[in-house]
């Protein structure tokens, strides 16, 4: 490329991903695209977290990428996290998540030391704002600190604007202030940082997270593009004053085939056999018949829950793909698929996946007409990239925010109603929170015949157009990546020959 600077080979960017598929997959995409663009990239993480990306990047680097994988250990055993446990959806229990925060905090010392000998001297850290101690490691080596948090700038918005707001009303719903359109939200679909869960402990983290990542950070990078939340975008840069760079949809950095089949699976052997299976089956379905349902990496959501999803779906009588994930109430729903008839009822037409799904392999198949969706940011764009309506079905965390931004913003999907927040390792207080008619009714406003389907399938087709368009070169978030590079390029000229650049001038400015 004729407009690229000399320098850029001589940028090394840092990649410091959270350890959940959420955090990790993503950052791993970014880290790609980055390297695409000439510049050396490393990623730190622990071994067993590596597994799920290093084939892909292996590939990269045939391709010419200068990306390397550089592995720290994870101090699983001293944080009271039983040894194998590497990241949050290995977990056995959320109650350990106060653990896993303090094994965040004990990676300090093997970061730094990682630090000291990575060459080229890091010119910039990206980092996932939950590891606040590479806060400390970015001003001790004068690298900028970019955060990352797997998020959209209305998320980004709606905190920041609730912050600031005392006047959150405990029951009914409120109008969150300062957001360009009219945003309604209940206290109990709120993240933990405005509806705190029981695990008192987590607050406080959330609480020490949130005001590290104010003071030492010098921008954002979001998983995001500005087509899709232009107002949104725009208002979070005006009233925080911070550098944002969308970059997103980060996962259409897969293209090849493999990468789309490997993305986030830790690889076995069977796997040559998987692929051809769901394709086989994808293959026999016509255009935008399947119903494919995953509710992310992390959820546990209770036996009785899934039960009614899948009597849900099975009251639709179209083909669907299903994943389950492996860890939760497993014995009771084994029963209940296999010894009380479901499976046997749905077999013609039903494709139960258990464990870790392709997803992106699967929402890009041309069969695929709807996603139904815990509304986990990720697999919120990977659904709009993929040009593929939704049925949101949010959760925990902010997936009440995503929705509104698939309902409300971008109006590529419906609601399947649920009304509050079930934070997890909390979901046994509140075991159903979704009926099987919501379910169906939900898929039913979506599929088939019928105008305001056609108009909501119809924007879905045309955001995934804008999406393509935002990540190839010359589209809004290929610029935003020359700019951070270029942006990281003069700050690192500061602080390399100047010298003396104080570090407090590469952290945001406060209003
Ligand atoms: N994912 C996947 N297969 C699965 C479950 C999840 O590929 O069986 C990927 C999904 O494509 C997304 C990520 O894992 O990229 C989950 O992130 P998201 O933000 O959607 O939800 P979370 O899992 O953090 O709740």
């Amino acid at each position: 490329m004729n407009s690229t600077p000399k320098c850029y080979n001589d940028l090394h960017f840092i990649f410091i991903p959270l350890m959940a598929p959420g955090h990790l997959l993503p950052m791993v995409d970014m880290a790609k695209l980055l390297a695409r663009r000439k510049v050396k990239v490393t990623i730190l993480t622990t071994p067993l977290n590596s597994i799920r990306f290093q084939s892909t990047i292996d590939r990269e680097i045939q391709l010419g990428s200068q990306i390397q994988i550089v592995h720290i250990k994870f101090p699983s055993v001293e944080s009271g996290i039983p040894e194998g446990c590497e990241s949050v959806d290995t977990l056995p229990s959320m109650d350990l998540m106060s653990n896993f925060y303090i094994a965040l905090c004990k990676m300090q010392n093997s970061l730094e030391n990682v630090f000291e000998k990575l060459r080229p001297i890091p010119s910039c850290v990206i980092s996932d704002k939950h590891i606040s101690c590479v806060a400390e490691i970015a001003m001790k080596f004068k690298v900028p600190r970019i955060i990352f948090d797997g998020t959209n700038c209305f998320h980004l918005l709606c905190n920041h604007n609730l912050r600031n707001f005392n006047n959150i009303p405990n029951e009914g719903k409120f109008i969150v202030p300062g957001m360009p359109d009219q945003i309604e939200l209940r206290k109990c679909q709120l993240p933990g940082l405005f509806n705190p869960g029981e695990n008192k402990k987590l607050n406080g983290f959330r609480e020490e997270v949130r005001e590290i990542e104010e003071k030492y950070s010098y921008g954002v990078v979001v998983n995001s593009f500005e087509e899709l939340e232009e107002k949104y975008v725009e208002e979070y840069k005006r009233v925080t004053g911070y550098k944002v760079w969308c970059v997103g949809p980060v996962s259409l950095s897969n293209n090849d085939e493999l990468d789309k089949f490997e993305r986030g699976k830790k690889l076995n052997s069977n796997d040559e056999s998987q692929y051809d299976k769901i394709l086989k089956w994808l293959d026999s379905w016509p255009s935008n018949s399947v119903i494919y349902v995953c509710l992310g990496s992390l959820n546990r959501a209770t036996p009785q829950q899934l039960k009614e999803v899948g009597l849900g779906l099975e009251a639709t009588k179209r083909p669907f793909i299903w994943v389950l994930r492996g860890a939760y109430g497993r014995e009771e729903m084994e029963k209940w698929l296999y010894e009380e008839g479901f499976e046997g009822r749905v077999k013609n037409r039903g494709f139960l996946i258990k464990g870790w799904a392709p997803q992106v392999l699967i929402l890009s198949h041309k069969a695929i007409g709807i996603f139904l969706t815990h509304c986990g940011w990720n697999s919120t764009l990977e659904g709009i990239s993929c040009g593929v309506p939704l049925v949101t079905f949010p959760m925990f965390a902010e997936q009440f925010y995503n929705e509104k931004v698939v309902v409300q913003v971008v109006k590529n999907g419906v609601s399947v109603g649920a009304q509050s927040a079930v934070h997890l390792g909390e979901e046994e207080k509140c075991c159903v929170v979704v009926k099987r008619e919501n379910v169906r009714d939900a898929i039913e406003n979506v599929m088939g015949e019928g105008e305001e389907k056609e108009k909501i399938r119809g924007r879905a087709r045309k955001y995934a157009d804008m999406a393509r368009e935002a990540i190839e070169e010359g589209g809004s978030s290929y610029r935003n990546m020359t700019l951070l590079i270029e942006d990281i390029m003069s700050s690192d000229r500061c602080t390399t020959i100047g010298g003396t650049t104080p570090y407090t001038t590469l952290m945001w400015h406060h209003k």
